[in-house]
């Protein structure tokens, strides 16, 4: 090889592997050029085949070869120049290690000649990328020149890491300073309260703007319209949409994903039908929100609808495009469309990859998705933690216990990923479904992180499903220790009380529950019915076919009583009386979804409908006997997973 390499190759070919995520192949020229000192000679010289490394393997996730590299150049004492350092900061600051940013510190302080302005301000967006406001301030204070961009970006950091009240400080201060924001600089301050849902900041700079005459514009009102809908104010964020003028198929897009966030399925799609008779073409960015709220409320027809219209307008279907359609397939019970659509992807990137995991695990799917794993390492795709959340589920879901301890153990030693707190929670989901509630115990006792509440829930779940009240009490204290004021940890914690009759700790929960004034997330239920979506709380009785839907209800009290089904009414929180449970337990929202569905649906039709919450003991029982009565396929999603009730029978093996 030597003879024909020369120092243009190098180079380039370099390039070309952090572009095409071909890193093994960069790492082994790395070597390479590394043994060959007349490569580093040239390399000396060349800072941007230096930074070429960098940035390919932090692209890549390989913070630790980047940062060897970074190392590297300062042994070879590489000077890089002030831009290059900028961007190399800026690869860095993405990742938001505090290790690696405060190593990039040191390098640039050794390194550039003499630190300018420009890359200050990097180094303190950095800085407050990884939360280290105490170092972002303390560059910022060393500043000669304080201009607006180092006060917007100081600012924004503090937003960023939910310092609201010295972020008002700070822009107050600048005003003081006599530095006025202009309108971009307020554009990202917005952006950042939006992205950390501080509603009343961002309205706070809204009157600013207001107060100060400042000429909005299209792109800020499509920011406050961004700002209100993202946290949950539609109305508001609609009445600045519906006065804002010459829109453009941004602003139409924000506002229908506003309607997506709220899951308000009806809104979104009127929403989009205006859009389109105004004569606004939709983009990519239309087309995923409005999958993403047909994946929320499990609208299959309605997503195929607009599957259907992505093909026929030829909008382009880039990756996250096809991500948002593989997931849409996946949520709303197809995982056989989602997993044609995600075949014929030409090339897949680990997004989508990731949503196929995600979507196979939700089915229960264990074998096919570590199948498809095999395959994804056969490719050289690199799994991030992500991926092995999605796999770990699966197999949690599917029962592969022994499947998923490997892939536990390979996490870390084949592929260098430290678990993350949900991992740990997967493996006790794993062991706790499968009856090994010790060994998930042992997992817990001997994780090096502290177990947060999503941990300990997994495994009170298990203890309530496998009637292990011992290791129930010890979970549930943990729980109520660390978060006493989460209302869905009371409730589950509540409800193992109540199976055990322990209606004065039940009593004394509710006490600590009414002190914080916590109210119980509403069950909402979803059904979609001839292409709309139609959505039942529980008791509700808001329906104009209320009527029709009690007599359903009735007739299925009846059929369920007629085959034997006693309801479970320990899973009513309230210490009522029997009967006024019985009563409760028969309204709740997925009980009025169905039988809405059994009265519009035709005679062997499958009952589709989407649950905010887990199911609960009852319904579930009560939707065995009702699929096998009625004959009719019954599918629930529920927040986990989706339950295939047949014949009496539940895809789940009634753990969920
Ligand atoms: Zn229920
Ligand atoms: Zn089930």
């Amino acid at each position: 090889m030597d003879s024909e390499v020369d120092d243009f190759i190098v180079p380039s070919v370099l390039k070309a592997c952090s572009q095409v995520l071909m890193i093994h192949l960069g790492r082994e020229l790395h070597g390479f050029a590394l043994k060959k000192d007349w490569i580093l000679m040239f390399m000396l010289k060349d800072v941007v085949s230096w930074s070429v490394m960098v940035g390919g393997y932090s692209r890549n996730g390989l913070l630790d070869e980047a940062l060897g590299i970074v190392r590297e150049m300062q042994f070879m004492e590489v000077r890089p120049s002030e831009a290059a350092m900028i961007s190399l900061v800026n690869l860095f600051a993405d990742y938001g290690d505090k290790q690696m940013d405060k190593a990039m510190h040191g390098f640039a302080v050794r390194n550039v000649e003499k630190m300018g302005v420009p890359l200050t301000t990097t180094l303190i967006d950095m800085y407050t990328k990884c939360g280290d406001l105490a170092s972002a301030v303390k560059l910022f204070g060393g500043l000669s020149k304080k201009g607006l961009v180092s006060w917007t970006v100081l600012i924004a950091g503090h937003i960023r890491c939910k310092e609201l009240e010295k972020a008002i400080k700070l822009f107050r201060r600048m005003l003081e300073e006599g530095i006025h924001p202009n309108e971009i600089t307020i554009l990202s301050l917005i952006k950042e309260c939006t992205s950390v849902g501080a509603s009343e900041l961002g309205s706070w700079l809204h009157a600013y703007v207001l107060r100060n005459g400042y000429c909005i514009s299209l792109a800020l009102t499509t920011a406050l319209v961004d700002l209100y809908g993202k946290c949950g104010d539609t109305v508001y964020a609609r009445k600045l949409f519906d006065r804002s003028k010459n829109k453009d198929v941004m602003i139409w897009s924000v506002m229908i994903s506003a309607y997506a966030q709220v899951h308000s399925i009806n809104q979104a799609i009127s929403l989009f039908t205006k859009m389109r008779d105004s004569g606004i073409r939709p983009n990519q960015v239309t087309m995923v929100s409005l999958l993403s709220v047909c994946a929320e409320a499990g609208a299959l027809d309605m997503g195929k609808w607009i599957h259907a219209y992505i093909d026929r307008q030829c909008v382009e279907v880039d990756l996250v495009l096809k991500t948002a359609l593989v997931d849409m397939y996946a949520k709303c019970g197809d995982i056989d469309g989602a997993y044609r659509l995600f075949e014929e992807a030409a090339d897949k990137d680990l997004c989508l990859w990731n949503a196929m995991f995600a979507g196979l695990g939700m089915h229960g799917c264990g074998k096919e998705a570590l199948k498809l794993f095999v395959e994804m390492e056969k490719l050289g795709v690199r799994p991030n933690d992500i991926t092995f959340i999605g796999l770990l589920h699966a197999c949690s879901h599917a029962g592969l216990v022994a499947e998923g301890k490997i892939l536990f153990e390979r996490m870390f030693h084949r592929f260098n990923l430290v678990p993350k707190v949900e991992h740990y929670g997967c493996m006790v989901d794993l062991l706790g479904r499968a009856r090994l509630l010790d060994e998930a115990h042992e997992v817990i006792k001997s994780m090096p992180i502290r177990p947060n509440s999503i941990v300990w829930s997994a495994l009170l779940a298990a203890c309530k499903v496998h009637r292990n009240s011992t290791l129930a009490e010890i979970a549930a204290r943990k729980l109520l220790d660390m978060e006493p004021q989460h209302c869905g940890y009371n409730t589950l914690v509540s409800n193992v009380f109540a199976a055990a009759n322990r209606w004065d700790d039940v009593a004394e929960l509710r006490k600590v529950m009414k002190k914080f004034g916590m109210k119980k997330e509403p069950g909402l239920s979803l059904i979609e019915v001839n292409g709309s979506v139609h959505e039942f709380a529980m008791g509700d009785r808001r329906h104009s076919q209320i009527a029709k839907i009690d007599g359903m209800l009735e007739e299925m009290r009846k059929k369920l009583e007629e085959s034997g089904y006693v309801p479970d009414t320990s899973v009513v929180l309230q210490n009522i009386d029997e009967e006024e449970k019985e009563f409760a337990l028969n309204y709740h929202s997925e009980k009025i979804a169905m039988a809405f569905g059994l009265i519009s649906t035709a005679p062997g039709h499958p009952i589709k409908v989407v649950k905010n919450l887990r199911v609960c003991n009852d319904c579930h029982t009560a939707t065995k006997l009702l699929s096998k009565i009625y004959k009719r396929v019954i599918v629930v999603r529920d927040r986990k997973r989706f339950h295939h009730f047949r014949d009496g029978f539940c895809s789940c093996g009634d753990y969920w």
